[in-house]
């Protein structure tokens, strides 16, 4: 059996995004297949002993065991990475999977971490309850106070992360200034990219040194599998990463690495559609609820900066209602063709109530500080009709009386 042929990196690296998103990291077996190869194996075999024990010696190329290596996550690994414009990527089984271990992987009891208040609830979780039970203090800022970051630093600070755009509330943190501060103090900056995908936002460029993803999301797309990613230097990756991931085991499947490689393929198209239709269902809702924000819409705060760094305004939208929850669950349930359902980057519009369902897990207090509202809803706009997601929108803004 002959070795998979990889593409030379010298020249995918020239590629740009969406041409990375098709054919980085393709690595092709001796069959010559077009769509990669899923290789669902556990292990793998060795000619002879002594080549095994110099593949454990690190002395001899090749795969040992898939929560080490496995080529199909590998193809995705380097497609990542190929589109974030990063030397290296890692996979893991899950978004968080791949917070935990960007975080974990290089904390130690007695450091610091300064993280954006609005925040996936999870990550929330692991700053506010997990950190702390190791002895690993956190700090809370407003996210969008550039100031508030440079204030929160501490001589044994060694992180700062956050999300950008934030889940759910679309708060913008300005990635040039707060990693420009980090830089100047030291500080790692781990972002979560989950919500523009390098197809719209790359952090690296802007100073980050380490970008972390639910794959979940928009790189799968159809609500198919669960995958996560994290992005940084080799050094990074190959030193401080890996020896965590392989020997905790959050090992992404070669399975759902082949479904996410193939959601890759039409990234650049749905990411850039649900966007247009994202932007077109946010002005109709911006003229109906009393508030509607949307990165791409003008009366968004920070809309200025969030063009600034992204190339769309992305999926989301975040609709508060006066009405409080009953208001909120009211206009969920009269949707005819939107789903009631909890997860975003999906080719299908889907809504949620999160103060009663992502964020339910924190404490009232910090839903109220986040923006997290019992009148807010979060609407993922996918890839139907934007005319007949209006028209649902608006049977069901009749229906609770708006
Ligand atoms: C969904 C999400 C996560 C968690 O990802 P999973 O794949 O569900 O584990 C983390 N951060 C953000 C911003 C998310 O939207």
């Amino acid at each position: 059996m002959k070795k998979l042929t990889g593409q030379d990196r010298s020249i995918t690296t020239t590629w740009r995004p969406a041409t990375q998103a098709v054919r980085g990291g393709t690595a092709r077996s001796h069959f010559g297949e077009t769509s990669e190869a899923i290789f669902l194996t556990s292990g793998f075999t060795y000619d002879c002993a002594g080549d095994a024990a110099a593949r454990f010696a690190g002395e001899q190329q090749g795969m040992t065991y898939s929560r080490l290596q496995n080529p199909t996550v590998e193809m995705l690994e380097e497609r990542i990475a190929l589109m974030e414009g990063a030397e290296a990527a890692r996979c893991m089984a899950s978004g968080m999977a791949a917070m935990t271990a960007a975080l974990l992987c290089q904390l130690s009891a007695g450091d610091h971490v300064v993280a954006g208040r609005a925040a996936f609830g999870s990550c929330r979780w692991l700053t506010d309850t997990l950190l702390p039970r190791f002895g690993i203090e956190s700090t809370i800022v407003d996210g969008t106070d550039n100031d508030a970051w440079k204030a929160a630093i501490r001589p044994n600070t060694r992180l700062f992360f956050f999300e950008t755009p934030a889940n759910p509330t679309l708060d913008i943190v300005d990635l040039e200034a707060v990693c420009r501060i980090a830089k100047d103090a030291g500080v790692l900056t781990i972002v979560d990219n989950a919500f523009a995908t390098p197809l719209l936002q790359r952090p690296l460029d802007y100073g980050a040194d380490i970008v972390a993803y639910s794959a979940t999301k928009m790189m799968d797309g159809q609500g198919r599998v669960l995958a996560g990613a994290v992005c940084g230097t080799k050094e990074f990756i190959d030193n401080t990463l890996l020896s965590f991931t392989r020997n905790t085991g959050p090992t992404l499947s070669a399975f759902n690495a082949w479904v996410v490689l193939k959601g890759m393929e039409t990234l650049d198209l749905r990411i850039r559609r649900q966007s247009e239709n994202a932007l077109q269902v946010a002005q109709f809702l911006e003229k109906r609820v009393p508030r509607a924000l949307y990165p791409g819409l003008a009366s968004h705060p920070q809309h200025a900066l969030a063009m600034k760094q992204m190339s769309a305004g992305g999926t989301i939208i975040a609709v508060y209602l006066d009405g409080g929850r009953s208001q909120a669950h009211g206009l969920l349930d009269a949707l005819e063709l939107i789903d009631i359902s909890n997860n975003i980057g999906d080719s299908r519009s889907l809504m949620t109530h999160p103060s009663s369902t992502t964020h339910a897990g924190l404490s009232a207090e910090v839903r109220a500080a986040m923006g997290v509202e019992e009148g807010m809803l979060r609407l993922n706009v996918g890839l139907e009709d934007p005319l007949d997601l209006i028209d649902d929108l608006d049977r069901a803004l009749k229906a609770v009386g708006l």
